[in-house]
């Protein structure tokens, strides 16, 4: 965890955006109703505003999703809370991310999971996200360029899923690499008008499908999530 004791490793704006992180930790509590205080804890800490451009930084903490490079977007707060709270990670996890984007939720996973392994498709955001998170200190995530659709098999199974973008059907190899017992979260729609955030959790016999309510996320391309053909 992030603290003031060894603030001297931290970059010199660590500090700054304090007071906006509080209060997007308020309306992540009243608006979205998070209530997981390890997640929130977490979304304290992480500075958000270096995961933006520059020139966005002071929106960083609005709830809202921001533009990142490379046409992609920054997950909103909210999201990132419900999503990271629905996976019920912790120190002993081994987490697969899909489209780590600007490396923010793959930041707040490593805080509270064992090991994070995350895939971005475009490898100019890999290597800025990967690049990030070493600079707050984060070791126990690393981030490559290739297709999340095929899941990471070298590490599976996995305890813990998350998909940040929005394909047809929940890719056949990112189910078949989730521990029993694991969870998957991921947005799932036929049209980028109709998604739904759906929570999988793997059983001894086979998943056991939720629907967690509407969301819109970028999507998913790839060989078991939409090609650039079929993409809208
Ligand atoms: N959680 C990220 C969200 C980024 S947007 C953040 O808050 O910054 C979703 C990302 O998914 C985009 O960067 C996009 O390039 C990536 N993506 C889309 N399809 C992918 C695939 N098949 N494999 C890996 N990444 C993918």
């Amino acid at each position: 965890m992030l603290n003031a004791s060894s603030s001297s490793q931290r970059p010199t704006n660590y500090f700054d955006f304090r007071l906006a992180r509080e209060r997007m930790v308020e309306r992540l509590r009243s608006q979205c109703g998070i209530t997981d205080e390890r997640v929130l804890a977490v979304m304290r800490e992480i500075p958000r505003h270096l995961f933006v451009p520059e020139a966005l930084q002071s929106r960083a903490y609005g709830d809202h999703a921001l533009p990142i490079e490379a046409g992609q977007t920054i997950s909103q707060p909210c999201i990132v809370a419900r999503m990271t709270e629905l996976l019920a990670v912790d120190e002993r996890s081994r987490v697969l991310e899909i489209g780590a984007g600007s490396g923010y939720q793959t930041a707040v996973l490593a805080r509270l999971a064992g090991q994070v392994y995350a895939i971005e498709r475009i490898a100019e955001l890999a290597r800025a996200a990967q690049t990030r998170i070493r600079h707050l200190g984060i070791y126990n995530a690393t981030v490559k360029c290739f297709d999340g659709t095929l899941g990471w098999n070298a590490h599976a199974p996995y305890d813990a899923i998350l998909v940040a973008a929005s394909g047809p059907t929940v890719p056949d190899p990112l189910l078949a690499q989730l521990k029993v017992g694991g969870r998957l979260v991921m947005p799932v729609g036929r049209t980028p008008n109709d998604q739904r955030l759906v929570l999988i959790t793997r059983t001894a016999t086979g998943y056991e499908h939720e629907d967690r309510g509407p969301c819109t996320f970028v999507p998913l391309i790839g060989r078991y999530g939409w090609t650039d053909e079929r993409r809208r």
